[in-house]
């Protein structure tokens, strides 16, 4: 979940691969080679295990009357995840950050009960759905060995990670209640400092730590003690560090992407980058527009234009994470005759007021390429944010998790590290910070 408002959606438009004049018979050979990617591609996705490690829910549409069972609006569900052959999620346990001028108790008793029973909520609604509503297809998973077992049980698989360490309050116990319900990893902070640390949004607003509270080096300790993955992603740059100093076991940063190609404070530089390696964790590099490219605004031209068009189809304003699902959904309920005008007159507008195109999944992967550059294959994994703003042009959804693999193996990736990218780093981490845990308690 990352809250940014996002800019009206720009029209994507379609450049064609073959310059004029080109052979027909380099034509079909180009075809061929497209077909044999594509197969090899289809091949190796099915094999390995593929996982995102942070997809946003809402209970009410998780396990409510309507729910992931069936094929919502939403850009993830239990439908789209199996068209897609996406094996495994991390669910977010959200809890946005109330700040004290918003609710002057944020920070006591009141607030902290608050922010606790959000969380329980999602908890309970994830074990509804994986043992009540869909126990047949989807089983939630404790440790990476679940997770292989599952995998080759055929169902998919479910897994739980708390996104804002808010809700524990100033009960460290709560730590071991939030690993009891199935979280296996904790994130330290949202947008805006918390009880235990500095969130990144102190670039913009000013430090209350300086990095971790004394309370955050104590939770880090217990998720170490516990087999808890510490989840970096939100959190400041010294916030980070000093938790790559502090953790006995690997941490992660379940959705972030790098600084030094999208300068944005929710990324990592390569600073951190290195120090989250010499921990031996891993960066989930997340698709998430804003955060793979700094997309230019559109003129006030352009977004009038846009504007009027959606108005004369119909369409909501996909203005925030939110709405974009929608947006989507509304667009491929036109009828083909109205979609197809749509499509001319956003072509149209491209031509008149040209925008910056949005990021697609080629900007993704060069996130991808970059980190595995910086730090090896073996540190570097895959998420999504879908339902919390995630989603490129190409991964908007989960039923297009396919075009990761075929993107991945288009750029040379082998299966023996596609298998690490798509959840195998992520596992040797569950694996170690378990084993970690298990010594610690001795
Ligand atoms: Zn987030």
């Amino acid at each position: 979940m990352s809250r940014h408002a996002r800019p009206g959606l720009p029209a994507l438009v379609i450049a064609m691969a073959f310059a004029a004049g080109t052979s027909s018979s380099a034509l079909a050979q180009t075809s061929r080679a497209e077909d044999a990617l594509t197969k090899k591609a289809r091949a190796i996705h099915e094999k390995v295990i593929t996982l995102d490690t942070h997809i946003d829910f809402s209970p009410g549409d998780l396990a409510g009357e309507r729910n992931y069972s069936q094929r919502l609006e939403t850009q993830f569900n239990l439908p789209k995840m199996i068209d897609g052959g996406l094996d495994a999620l991390f669910f977010s346990i959200y809890v946005g950050q109330t700040r004290e001028a918003q609710n002057p108790d944020a920070f006591q008793a009141a607030g902290y009960e608050r922010a606790y029973k959000a969380a329980i909520e999602k908890f309970d609604a994830v074990h509804r759905f994986t043992h009540e509503i869909a126990p047949d297809k989807i089983e939630l998973a404790l440790n990476a060995a679940d997770v292989r077992r599952i995998k080759t049980q055929g169902k998919k698989i479910a897994l739980m990670g708390v996104e804002n360490g808010y809700p524990i309050g100033e009960e460290i116990a709560r730590v071991k209640e939030f690993y009891d319900r199935g979280a296996r990893y904790l994130s330290l902070t949202h947008n805006g400092h918390n009880q235990l640390a500095d969130s990144h949004t102190g670039e913009r607003d000013g430090w209350k730590w300086n990095g971790l509270s004394p309370l955050g080096k104590q939770a880090i300790a217990e998720m170490n003690r516990l087999g808890i993955m510490v989840d970096v992603s939100h959190a400041s740059k010294e916030s980070m560090m000093q938790t790559a100093g502090l953790s006995k076991a690997p941490i992660i940063a379940s959705h972030s992407a790098a600084r030094a190609l999208c300068d944005i404070s929710r990324n990592m530089d390569d600073e951190q980058l290195l120090a989250l390696k010499k921990t031996g964790g891993v960066i989930q590099v997340v698709a998430y527009g804003g955060f793979v490219k700094t997309t230019k605004p559109d003129s006030p031209e352009r977004a009038a234009a846009l504007t009027a068009l959606r108005k004369e189809f119909g369409l909501p304003e996909p203005t925030g994470p939110s709405q974009r699902a929608r947006f989507q959904s509304a667009l491929t309920q036109l009828s083909a005759d109205k979609r197809a005008q749509y499509e001319k007159k956003l072509v149209d507008i491209d031509h008149e007021h040209p925008g910056d195109p949005p990021a697609t999944i080629k900007d993704f992967v060069d996130h991808i390429d970059y980190a595995v550059k910086l730090i090896g294959i073996d540190h570097v994994g895959i998420s999504s944010d879908f339902d919390g703003g995630g989603g490129v042009i190409g991964w908007n959804d989960a039923s297009e998790t396919f075009n990761v693999t075929l993107e991945l193996v288009r750029r040379g990736y082998t299966e023996k590290k596609i298998e690490k990218l798509w959840g195998g780093n992520l596992l040797r981490v569950m694996d170690d910070v378990q084993r970690i845990a298990a010594e610690l308690q001795k």
